[in-house]
């Protein structure tokens, strides 16, 4: 099978396996973990950032970054396609009273200056307010769209001049940062936090990081213990993590594969796809008659996976486990499938 579900099914490299039965360990929860300790440094270094915690998941990073910035009871501004909104299980309101309002940014993945001014409220007796401005980076349903430095800056700007602080959804921050050339402090600076995977493009097996200010950092390591996201040797998961770190620049490979993947297969009669940002292909089956569903079914029995992402939309991620042949070879094999 190739498989090009998520980013996410990459396994372990041997040298994160040794690095994982060799790391020195303590009990995280009383910061005595020297490798925890050792990648929260250097990721938060490597965004800029005062400080970083390592959590669980990219779902609980984010999760707890709303928390920890807005009221219970006002609005985070949103894109509609937005991971937060369609894939974490309305947890905004859930974990932390917040309702979303949200902008459909459509290409940009970001809004504008304009929509946020439009979509901000200030409370008063009826109005929610508004309490965090939440920008998504890769934009993963939007298809992997890399939003450039300014676009992320001038929403965070419009947003911060209105006293609401920002959250930069990065589960894919490197890759927005390679495709756009953009060092990742730069990114990250108009920001007030960011959470980014170690468990997706970088092809750790587990974790991710969630940085911003020491003040910020402190708060969200309250809300990751109840969250239940306190865990005591964790140096064994944060090993890999650490050597996931390298494999940074590497992502250009993916998102080149990307576009081999989305030219060949939008070559073939009855599909389309567009040549992608990053390492996100979208395919439309409409003109082949097939449903997304119906598509999945028919190239998986041709030993090729992928995920059914709308009605006739099927995504593909490029990711560490595929190379420039597999991509060759699962073209050859969609094209039988259709
Ligand atoms: C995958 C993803 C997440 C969640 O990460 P998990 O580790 O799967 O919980 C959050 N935001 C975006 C944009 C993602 O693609």
């Amino acid at each position: 099978m190739i498989d090009f579900r998520s980013d996410t099914v990459t396994r372990p490299s041997e040298a994160m396996r040794d690095a994982a039965h060799n790391a020195p360990v303590g009990d995280d929860v009383y910061g005595d973990d020297p490798t925890i300790n050792a990648l929260e440094r250097r990721a938060a270094d490597l965004v800029g950032c005062e400080a970083a915690l390592f959590v669980p998941s990219g779902t609980m990073g984010n999760q707890m970054a709303a928390r920890v910035h807005a009221d219970r009871g006002s609005e985070v501004i949103v894109d509609d396609r937005a991971h937060v909104v369609l894939w974490e299980l309305g947890g905004l309101a859930q974990n932390s009273g917040l309702q979303v309002k949200t902008i459909d940014t459509s290409d940009r993945a970001v809004p504008t200056p304009a929509e946020v001014a439009d979509a901000h409220v200030a409370p008063d007796h009826h109005s929610p307010g508004t309490g965090l401005l939440w920008v998504e980076n890769t934009h993963n349903a939007r298809g992997g769209i890399a939003a450039s430095p300014d676009d992320v800056a001038a929403a965070a700007e419009a947003a911060r001049a209105r006293d609401v602080p920002v959250h930069l959804d990065g589960a894919r921050l490197f890759n927005a940062c390679v495709a756009t050339e953009t060092d990742p402090a730069k990114m990250v600076a108009p920001t007030d936090s960011v959470l980014f995977c170690l468990s997706k493009g970088l092809g750790a097996p587990i974790g991710s990081v969630l940085a911003g200010s020491e003040q910020f950092v402190d708060a969200a390591r309250r809300v990751r213990k109840l969250f239940g996201g306190g865990m005591r040797q964790a140096g064994l998961v944060a090993a890999p993590g650490l050597l996931a770190l390298e494999n940074i620049s590497r992502l250009a490979d993916d998102h080149e594969n990307a576009a081999r993947l989305a030219a060949g297969i939008d070559g073939i009669e009855g599909l389309s796809a567009p040549a992608p940002d990053t390492n996100i292909v979208r395919v439309d089956s409409t003109a082949a008659g097939l449903t997304a569903e119906e598509f999945v079914a028919r190239i998986e029995t041709e030993g090729v996976a992928a995920n059914a992402f709308g009605d006739h939309v099927t995504r593909l991620c490029t990711h560490l486990d595929v190379d420039a042949s597999d991509v060759d070879e699962a073209v050859t094999r969609v094209e039988r499938a259709v």
